[in-house]
């Protein structure tokens, strides 16, 4: 079945990819170390750090001294993150692939539920089922008759073609819009759903000069971590909602007991909250909060729901000064049941590795 096929791929090549992209980043740097540049902090704008870890010859993990918000400095400049992303060689294109195979599946396969069933009950990607249906029971409540709702970063619009099955029984006019910087991301999807619109190369700042439309709800997943200017883009997010329109993201939580600390080496680079040239702004629910006040939104939840933290942390090689090695020995005496009840004490005290927040423009 092709559903299988692409899944071992996936895992296959998923091993690849990790330890692939620690050498690309290396010499990535090295090959483009002329195009660094300092910024100030992407919360709150202030120029003063402290180093906290000279993680590299070419950069250090630094600390905003007015709010704390820490960040990697210096950064490539915006044409240069540009250039490792749609680089060819870059683990991300492997990557990339598998999401488009899944997404041409889904679409092929839009009015079979078995494959939307399977997709669903897949551990990698039941979070987008569970994201898609938060966005869906917003949209039932929504008492208008119109819904508008984009996607910064939608790839090949996975997420989108999931949000459509799931509004199938949905008595509304949901218009579903995606941008991305890959230039061939409505490749795919383009034209094969009416109400689905997929704009490609397109940043955030350049998505005014496409469309006149403001949006309901704006969604972003995984992305803010990896963004050259967070404050251009979150005033941009702001200008782009209507009144009490909402902004709906996951990110990292820099704050949690999995990134609290030096494990990093052997986890993938998708479990630091600080991995250049990808991961160079952390976040976690205190800065939510505070740059959520800056640009005029109210915050609506901030939750932390991993399930991973415990054997994240069991199955890395700490280092033998790591504080978490405590922790490492306590999680590894636990009977699961155990587990399942600190894991729910961590998810609950916000500082599980992953973040999901809805905030709403005032
Ligand atoms: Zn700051």
């Amino acid at each position: 079945m092709l559903y299988i096929y692409i899944m071992e791929n996936f895992i296959n090549k998923k091993k690849k990819i990790t330890k692939n992209l620690s050498n690309v980043s290396k010499n990535f740097y090295k090959k483009y170390k002329d195009n660094l540049v300092n910024r100030n902090c992407f919360i709150c704008n202030n120029k003063t750090s402290t180093i906290l870890h000279k993680s590299h010859t070419f950069y250090n993990t630094v600390q905003c001294e007015k709010c704390l918000s820490q960040r990697i400095d210096p950064i490539f400049n915006e044409e240069t993150l540009t250039i490792f992303y749609e680089d060819k060689d870059c683990a991300f294109s492997d990557s990339n692939n598998y999401y488009k195979e899944i997404t041409k599946l889904l679409i092929n396969k839009f009015d079979e539920k078995k494959y939307y069933d399977e997709i669903k009950n897949d551990i990698k990607f039941n979070h987008y089922f569970k994201k898609m249906q938060k966005v869906v029971n917003y949209i039932k409540k929504y008492p208008e008759n119109t819904f508008n709702i984009l996607e910064v970063g939608c790839s090949y619009g996975l997420t989108l073609i999931i949000l459509n099955k799931l509004l199938e029984n949905i008595d509304k006019k949901v218009n579903i819009y995606g941008i991305d910087l890959n230039s061939e991301a409505n490749f795919i999807l383009n034209n094969k759903f009416s109400n689905i619109t997929i704009i490609p190369s397109c940043p955030l700042n350049k998505l005014k000069e496409k469309v006149d439309i403001k949006f309901n709800l704006i969604m972003a997943f995984e992305l803010i971590e990896h963004l050259f200017n967070f404050q251009e883009f979150i005033k941009d997010i702001n200008e782009l909602l209507t009144k009490k329109g909402i902004f709906y993201f996951s990110c990292p939580n820099g704050q949690s007991i999995p990134m609290s600390d030096s494990c990093d080496n052997n986890l993938s680079f998708m479990q630091h909250s600080l991995s250049p040239p990808m991961h160079i702004n952390e976040f976690n629910p205190r800065n939510v909060t505070l740059f959520s006040y800056i640009n005029n939104f109210n915050v609506i939840s901030i939750e932390t729901k991993g399930k991973l933290d415990l054997d994240l942390i069991i199955h890395s090689k700490l280092d033998k000064n790591s504080k978490l090695n405590n922790w490492k020995d306590l999680f590894l005496s636990l009977e699961p049941k155990q587990k399942d009840t600190l894991q729910d004490i961590i998810n609950h005290n916000l500082i599980s590795s992953t973040m999901e927040v809805f905030i709403e423009k005032q």
